[in-house]
């Protein structure tokens, strides 16, 4: 379907996996006319490999696509069938919300959300090629020849352009198993310069559950209390259920390495970097030969499904030695697969071709999101969909692009990653990558973002309303446990016991003692007990971090002093005498956008940070 005037869309998105349809949502919120174009309408929102969402350091990132009213979160509320806080013993700048999917309601919910935006056109077909006038893209043409104006694209095309399926010595054309792959685009980008590469990736055998022995194996069960991702979702209702637990043995790593040599991997089939924290398990063989077996869980993909996602023996092994492996798994000796796990090798994009603001500086109206930038991970490309689908909008719209910064968000720390380093293997997100994780937990993402979102015009009213409400309920309970205190011997009759300094500490303070419970201090304000669960959690939280908090405030302004000193975008370093050709050749290959950018590229020195300098503007 075509618009009806067939005036151009404001803004069209290529491809409707997880950065895709974060894109085509966020465009459509800020109320762009929007077309999401994808291979097969039935597949929006399928999850290529592990139906997961969330984990260590993606967790955050689905909480802050939340924040900014995207779809990830409240779609895995409604699919998700084992929650799960990781971490959970540590501190809660590095906890991670994690969920098995039930892959069907997943789909579903994403598809049920999709159809609901009004503004949003779902168009079936494969983009073929691209418009381009004068260096700016003016729409998407078809594989089919027909023709899709529009004023900014965003491609979003995953595992599918070139996509090469490599399952032992068999290689099929393929963007994932099934499903065809996109070679149109590839030539595209090719003929407009974009610098290309290879990666790949791989998955795991399906197996089939009424076949494995549940009763011989371990058991991980969701947890008592699922908290949702979503500050949206009031509690979760899915039934929640446990997954298996079994190991590789000796015998399964000697078959693995006896038949090394016919693993697309290892036969030289695949030379492309695969992701380093994802290995497949003829990786965990050769590279941690020593150890005597790996974890494997036995995750079901569905309430009502028995194909079951053995998660940790991804593989690209022959189908037959695949089976003899299974069959070696405890609990697994009579199992049946269902569909052989396989690697796939797919284009991507080098993303020092793009601006902090996931536009491309070759073709201007163009933005890339997901896969194609060299990520892993349906989060990861959730989060760059949404901020690649509200810059196009905001483009189509004449409007200043938004960059999301490090100190604000993992959005920021990746996308910055990304547009500055490039990548050498798939980039998946980790809370180590923040320098700033103090302050960028999962349970402040709304407080982060959500105000700088309604700002940016990509939150709907609903979720306005919530985070006027909520924000009112924190900022009251916080003055009042500001506004009550103890002195030391105050403390002592109610059983509290401090320093014995004399000095009187608010509630808030006092909440910031390991030690101290909110129960303790309720006992001495009654009205404690009226403060809800999640935000007295939230509360105890900003308090035990209060004093680090402080402290990073002064980092994060010093960074944002480097933020705020711009380069010019045709600042020529060819002519700032005193560069290194090699850092000539680097600072032109990423063309910074501020002076703390330029000092984030490897080999940077502090004398060409100076130089650099005399050429930066500093913003109001
Ligand atoms: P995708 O989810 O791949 O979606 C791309 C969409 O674009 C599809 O709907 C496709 O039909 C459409 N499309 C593509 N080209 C066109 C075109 N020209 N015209 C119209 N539509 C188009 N992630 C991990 O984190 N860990 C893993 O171990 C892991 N293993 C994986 C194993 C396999 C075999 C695969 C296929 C993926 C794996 N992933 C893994 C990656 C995960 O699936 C992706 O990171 C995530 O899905 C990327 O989202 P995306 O939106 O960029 O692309």
């Amino acid at each position: 379907m075509l618009s009806d005037d067939s005036s151009p869309y404001d803004v069209i998105v290529v491809g409707g996996g997880h950065a895709g349809a974060e894109a085509a949502a966020a465009a459509a919120r800020y109320g762009a006319r929007t077309a999401l174009v994808t291979h097969r309408r039935d597949t929006l929102g399928a999850m290529s490999c592990n139906p997961a969402i969330g984990g260590l350091g993606k967790g955050h990132l689905v909480r802050e696509v939340d924040a900014l009213d995207g779809l990830m979160a409240r779609v895995a509320d409604r699919a998700g069938i084992q929650f799960r806080l990781l971490n959970r013993r540590k501190g809660p700048a590095v906890r991670g919300p994690r969920t098995q999917a039930d892959r069907k309601l997943y789909a579903r919910a994403m598809q049920a959300f999709l159809a609901d935006i009004p503004n949003l056109a779902i168009i079936e077909g494969e983009v073929a090629d691209l418009t381009v006038i004068d260096g700016r893209v003016a729409g998407a043409v078809l594989k089919d020849g027909r023709a899709v104006p529009g004023r900014a694209v965003v491609l979003t095309t995953g595992t599918f352009l070139r996509g090469l399926i490599h399952i032992g010595e068999v290689t099929i054309p393929a963007g994932r198993i099934g499903e065809g792959p996109a070679m149109g685009l590839s030539t595209t980008l090719d003929r407009h310069g974009f610098a290309l590469g290879r990666l790949k990736t791989g998955t795991p055998p399906r197996l089939d559950g009424r076949t494995i022995d549940w009763h011989g194996i371990d058991k991980q069960a969701a947890d008592d209390d699922p908290v949702p991702f979503s500050t949206l979702t009031a509690r979760i209702t899915t039934p929640q259920i446990e997954c298996g637990i079994t190991r590789t043995s000796q015998a399964a790593h000697d078959l693995i390495r006896a038949n090394l040599h016919r693993s697309a991997m290892y036969s030289g089939g695949i030379t492309s970097r695969g992701p380093r924290y994802c290995p497949s398990i003829e990786d965990k063989v050769v590279r941690f030969g020593d150890r005597d077996g790996h974890q494997i869980f036995l995750e079901p993909e569905g309430l009502d499904d028995v194909t079951v996602y053995p998660n940790g023996i991804s593989t690209s092994l022959p189908e037959e030695v695949q089976a003899s492996i299974v069959r070696l798994l405890p609990g697994c000796t009579r199992a049946v697969i269902l569909r052989p796990g396989y690697a796939i090798e797919y284009d991507y994009v080098d993303p020092r071709e793009l601006d902090p603001t996931l536009q491309t500086r070759r073709i201007r109206g163009l933005f890339l999101a997901g896969q194609i930038n060299g990520t892993t991970g349906y989060e990861e490309a959730a989060g760059q969909g949404l901020v690649a689908g509200l810059n196009a909008a905001r483009l189509a719209g004449a409007v200043e692009l938004a960059v999301f910064d490090r100190a604000e968000s993992y959005l920021g720390v990746m996308i910055d990653d990304l547009v500055t380093h490039g990548v050498s293997e798939p980039y998946r997100m980790f809370t180590s990558r923040s320098e700033y994780r103090l302050s960028l937990r999962v349970d402040n993402a709304d407080e982060r973002l959500t105000g700088r979102g309604l700002a940016l015009g990509c939150i709907s009213p609903v979720r306005a309303a919530h985070d006027a409400t909520r924000r009112a309920a924190l900022d009251d309970t916080r003055r009042m446990l500001e506004s009550v205190s103890l002195t030391p011997t105050e403390a002592q009759r109610h059983g509290i016991t401090l320093n014995r300094d004399g000095i009187r500490r608010s509630a808030f303070q006092l909440l910031s003692y390991p030690e101290i419970t909110w129960d303790q201090l309720a006992v001495v304000w009654p009205q404690l007990r009226d403060v809800p669960p999640a935000l007295a959690d939230r509360l105890c939280t900003d308090a035990t971090y209060a004093v680090y908090l402080d402290r990073q405030r002064a980092d994060i302004a010093a960074f944002r002093r480097d933020e705020a000193m711009v380069l010019p975008a045709l600042l020529d370093y060819g002519t700032i005498a005193g560069l290194s050709n090699e850092l000539r050749l680097k600072l032109d290959t990423v063309r910074p956008v501020t002076l703390g950018q330029a000092a984030r590229i490897e080999g940077v020195t502090p004398a060409a940070l100076t130089l650099l300098a005399a050429h930066a503007r500093r913003r109001p």
